[in-house]
Parts: C-alpha cells; sequence; structure tokens
C-alpha cells in the first residue's frame, strides 16, 4: 500500500472545511514554518527534492532559489491551476475536496519567497472550484493565518482566486502571467524568466497546485524523510489521474518507486483492463506526451521493468520512452484506433494554439488536416511522410511547448504504429470503422487475475 501525504485524509467527511482539516493536523507544518527562517524552509525544500508537479519536473527548491530579491520591488507567488492538459483531473479534486492543502502550501511557500500577495489562477471551467477555495482563504483567515500579521510573525499575505477565460495556453507560465495582468494569454519570450520578471514585471515564483500542496507534508516530516521516498531523483508520492480502459479510472497518490504494470492491474489502483482485453498502449503523463505501445510502457528497452518515476518513463528517450508529465494516466485497450486518438489531440491543439508563431499556427491545423484524411480513408502513403515532415518542423521551433505538445503526438504515434496508419490507407473502405491494427501488443507480464 502506497504512502499516502496529500490525500491521506482524503475520505475523512469534511475534510473540506477548516475545522475537520485542523484536527487531523492541518496547519501544523504552517505553525512550524512560521518559527523557521525562510532560508531554513528552502533548505528543506531542496533537500525533499521535490520536483514541479505541473508537467516539467524541475527542481522546486532550486526554483524557488532563482527569485531575484530585489530592494523594494514586490514578490509573487502564483499558483498554476489552470488545469487543462487532456487526460489530467488531480489538481481538481485536490482543490476540490482538499482545499486547505493548498491555501496551507501557498501561505508556508509565500512565507519562505517573502511574497505577500498570492494568486491561484484556476481554470475558467472549475466554476464551482473558486468559491470552495475562497472559503478556505476566509476560515484560514478567521484563524489568524491569512491577512495582516500572521501569528504574530509580522508576516502579512494576501491570497486571491482568479479565474481564467477557458484557453488551455493558459496554463503555460507566461501566458497565465499575461492573462493575469488582465491581456491576452499570449506565452511570452524566455529569457527574462518569472523569476526575474514575472507578474507586473516583479520577481514571480509560478508553481502547480500539487507541487504547492507537497511543502506543507515536506515541512511536517522533513525534507530529508520525505526524499526516501520515492526512487531516485523521483522523491516523494504524486498525484495520478488514470483514466481510458481501466475499471478504476480516478485519481491516485502512489508513492514513485511502483512499477508501471502494477499501475495498471493491480487493485490499489487502475484494477486492470475491462473485458479482458488486452494493453494496446498508453500515454502517461496527460495528452502531450509520446503515446507507448504496450510492451515499451511496460519495459524499458534492456527489459527492466518501468517505473512510475521521472526517469524510467523517460528511459530511451522518445525512441522508446515517453514522460511522467503531469500524471495524466491514458490508457488504450487493444480495440483503440491510434489514428483517431491522435487526431482527436491534434484537433485539440489545433484549436488551442495562440497563434503566435507560424510553425504551431500553421503547423497544428494541417496535422489535423492530414490525420483526418487518413483516419476518413482518403490518405497516401504520401501522407504519412507528410504528417511526420510537418510535426518535425514544429517541434523545438515555437515560443512555447504548445508546439512540442502538439507534435509528440504525432511523431510518437506514428513511431510506434506506422502499420496502423498504412493500414488505413490500405483499407479506404473499412477506415472508420473499428481499427485491429496489431503494433505494440504486448501480454502482461502478470495476469490480471494474479493480482486481483
Ligand atoms: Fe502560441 Fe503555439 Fe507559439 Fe505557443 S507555440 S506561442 S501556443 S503559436
Amino acid at each position: 500500500m502506497s504512502k499516502k501525504l496529500l490525500l491521506k485524509d482524503a475520505h475523512v467527511e469534511g475534510i473540506r472545511y477548516f475545522d475537520t482539516y485542523r484536527r487531523q493536523g492541518g496547519y501544523e507544518a504552517l505553525e512550524k514554518a512560521l518559527k523557521m527562517a525562510p532560508e531554513e524552509i528552502l533548505e528543506e525544500v531542496k533537500a525533499s527534492g521535490l520536483r514541479g508537479r505541473g508537467g516539467a519536473g524541475f527542481p522546486t527548491g532550486l526554483k524557488w532559489s532563482f527569485l531575484a530579491k530585489p530592494e523594494g520591488v514586490p514578490r509573487y507567488l502564483v499558483v498554476n491551476a489552470d488545469e487543462s492538459e487532456p487526460g489530467t483531473f488531480k489538481d481538481r479534486y485536490l482543490m476540490e475536496y482538499i482545499p486547505h492543502a493548498l491555501i496551507e502550501g501557498i501561505i508556508i511557500s509565500s512565507f519562505c519567497l517573502g511574497a505577500k500577495t498570492a494568486y491561484i489562477y484556476i481554470r475558467g471551467e472549475f466554476a464551482w472550484i473558486p468559491e470552495i477555495l475562497e472559503q478556505a482563504i476566509e476560515e484560514a483567515r478567521a484563524h489568524g493565518f491569512v491577512g495582516k500579521n500572521i501569528h504574530g510573525t509580522g508576516f502579512d499575505l494576501e491570497i486571491y482566486v482568479q479565474r481564467g477565460a477557458g484557453a488551455y495556453i493558459c496554463g503555460e507560465e507566461t501566458a497565465l502571467l499575461e492573462s493575469l495582468e488582465g491581456k491576452r494569454g499570449n506565452p511570452r519570450l524566455k529569457p527574462p524568466f518569472p523569476a526575474v520578471k514575472g507578474l507586473y514585471q516583479s520577481p514571480t515564483v509560478v508553481n502547480n497546485v500539487e507541487t504547492i500542496a507537497a511543502v506543507a507534508p515536506i515541512l511536517k516530516m522533513g525534507g530529508a524523510e520525505y526524499a526516501k521516498i520515492g526512487l531516485g531523483k523521483s522523491t516523494g508520492t504524486k498525484l495520478i489521474s488514470a483514466c481510458g480502459n481501466i475499471n478504476k479510472p480516478g485519481v491516485y497518490e502512489i508513492e514513485m518507486n511502483i512499477t508501471v504494470e502494477e499501475f495498471i492491474y493491480s487493485d490499489e489502483y487502475c484494477g486492470g483492463i475491462p473485458n479482458g482485453k488486452r494493453l494496446k498502449a498508453c500515454i502517461p503523463g496527460g495528452s502531450s506526451v509520446p503515446i507507448v505501445p504496450a510492451n515499451l510502457l511496460l519495459r524499458t528497452l534492456n527489459g527492466e521493468p518501468r517505473m512510475m518515476t521521472y526517469e524510467s518513463l523517460a528511459d530511451g528517450g522518445f525512441a522508446t520512452g515517453t514522460m511522467m508529465g503531469s500524471g495524466g494516466f491514458i490508457v488504450l485497450d487493444e480495440d483503440q484506433c491510434v489514428v483517431r486518438h491522435t487526431m482527436s489531440l491534434a484537433h485539440f491543439y489545433a484549436h488551442e494554439s495562440c497563434g503566435q508563431c507560424t510553425p504551431c499556427r500553421e503547423g497544428t491545423p494541417w496535422l489535423y488536416k492530414i490525420l483526418k484524411k487518413i483516419e476518413e480513408g482518403h490518405g497516401t502513403m504520401a501522407d504519412i511522410d507528410l504528417l511526420w515532415d510537418v510535426q518535425s518542423k514544429i517541434e523545438g521551433n515555437t515560443i512555447c511547448p504548445l508546439g512540442d505538445a502538439a507534435a509528440w503526438p504525432v511523431a510518437s504515434a506514428i513511431r510506434h504504429f506506422r502499420d496502423e496508419f498504412e493500414w488505413h490507407v490500405l483499407n479506404p473502405e473499412l477506415s472508420q470503422r473499428q481499427n485491429y491494427g496489431l503494433a505494440g501488443y504486448a501480454e502482461p507480464i502478470v495476469a490480471p487475475a494474479a493480482n486481483s
């Protein structure tokens, strides 16, 4: 049974409210932090090895240490709650059911960073959650944890919740800052990075909801203890939102030391694949990361079990691996059509491109059009090569990572499932029916029944 840090009290009735959260030990980490020097808190976060949980996996303590501290200039903490990646829904769960975990993390983090103002920038479609967060902030204020002179320390903090208008690109940190400033959410060129010139041109730390929520357990148990959980540089626990062809879709907190196979087949997590179907492929880190066929998902190229860690999922680079990303774990069984699936993602990215740079603005709709043509049975073999060519011109040639995010699913789908694309070309009359392409099958190493 995996250790739980963020979701340990998720089953407790009323955990959404201050009194219950407090009874379960909530705000003890904050009380401890308020007696520490900000530098000591930073050292604990560094020692924990916590990495950003939004997708990039950058070390949080290191990111915080980059924050510029010019005299007389305000600093900001901005929580990225613009969770819009298809397949990713773990921050929503955390904010909706245990909002004080985020609020406590914000207060500790702001105290450490010297930020007197923190913003939670939340996806516009999460229409019901701002109210929950605002109620949690007011409860914390009523107990002296938000506002002026918090618990007599002289530290002041205001927390604001700002709803986005529904653009996926505002999950990119600089687009988010633009939007927060009231402008169109177009990503900025970097450098300068937000740690130097962020919100209103002031030093700003932007972190994902789960990352900030992890700060309270780290302070409570100590960074070194937190670092003992997990494997190698993948320390601590990670929230995974699992969906697709599995028996138990949902949000799971895992210790990053279990195998991918255990995550898919054990009853503690996904509970296997419905109706005894075979595993075909998986997108383990949200829709932006490369798809991997079952054989490469369960084992690395040298035969090692693939682990649910940043390093193991990336093993072999994009030729044989993928990424942990945001932890949006999408499972495809043997009946799923990779071409159709890739087309659906391409449509999403074409719609969400902000249009600032040509490769992304022109390339993403082009990817979608070619995929649609192939999927509908009008494609040619040359179209598959064209698809490859177009995605390769987008990757690495854009202002923000959306271009890469649009290119990687297409590249990996062709790399691993080219025969399925060819099947659509060769069988135009069957093209829109269920696809029975056989690429990427692997028998589960442990049969589902053995785990149940
Ligand atoms: Fe906009 Fe796409 Fe360029 Fe990002 S890559 S800045 S979304 S056009």
